[in-house]
């Protein structure tokens, strides 16, 4: 099933995509992670991005739409993806890929929150620099404090540099002036369907893949 996860940053898109991706069966692709990845490594690829992604301003539509048909080339079968399209430009140009390669969007899900609520998640949010394991000092703390709890790792965690306040404000901006138009677009085409992001993972989990299951 090919998927798009919708959703202000802090919704929860990294968590439901991951939990998604294993109940769906389908792989999933996020565009922060690929450039978090690329920023790291430091590649050409990552020093294009990295100015961009430490202010929380948009990648330049076409850049990124490059590295997204790129990735869905290379990968053939059924994707998620969580992170893209965020404009309409991006949302136009994957029709435009899809179409050629003769695929489609089967669902597109939004994860809506408040956005009081999504300053409050982001603002505890923290992940280990050595195995990149989510945590949340309100919703899932480390048993021990300021270190991953994963057996074998124990490393460090640490707040995304775009997640400290001022950049959180300027990415719902964004959110609110770029990408909430997409939800319009895609219940246009009526295959959004809209999840209550407010409640624990685990339900929210169940509540999509009973909707996906409704339509597959
Ligand atoms: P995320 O982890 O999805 O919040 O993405 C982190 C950052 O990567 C964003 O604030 C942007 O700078 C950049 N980014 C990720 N996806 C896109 C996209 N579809 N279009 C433009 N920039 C993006």
């Amino acid at each position: 099933m090919n998927l798009i996860l919708l959703g202000a940053p802090g919704s929860g898109k990294g968590t439901q995509a991951k939990a998604l991706a294993q109940r769906v069966k389908t792989t999933h692709l996020s565009t922060g992670d690929v450039f978090r990845e690329e920023i790291s490594k430091q590649t050409d690829l990552g020093s294009k991005v990295a100015s961009y992604v430490s202010t929380g301003k948009l990648v330049p539509d076409k850049l990124v739409t490059e590295v997204v048909t790129a990735r869905l080339g290379a990968l053939g079968g059924p994707f998620l993806l969580d992170g893209f399209p965020r404009t309409l430009e991006q949302a136009q140009a994957l029709d435009a890929y899809l179409q050629k390669a003769g695929k489609k969007i089967d669902r597109v899900i939004y994860l809506s929150l408040s956005e009081a609520e999504v300053v409050k998640r982001l603002s505890a949010r923290r992940n280990c620099g050595s195995c990149g394991e989510l945590y949340n000092m309100l919703t899932k703390p480390p048993k021990r404090p300021g270190y991953c709890d994963k057996e074998k790792c124990g490393g460090k965690l640490a707040q995304r540099e775009d997640d400290k306040e001022e950049t959180v404000k300027k990415r719902l901006m964004v959110f609110r002036d770029l990408t909430e138009p997409l939800i319009s677009f895609y219940k246009l085409h009526e295959n959004l369907f809209e999840a209550d992001a407010a409640g624990a993972p685990a339900a929210i989990t169940e509540a999509i893949v009973a909707e996906l299951g409704a339509v597959a």
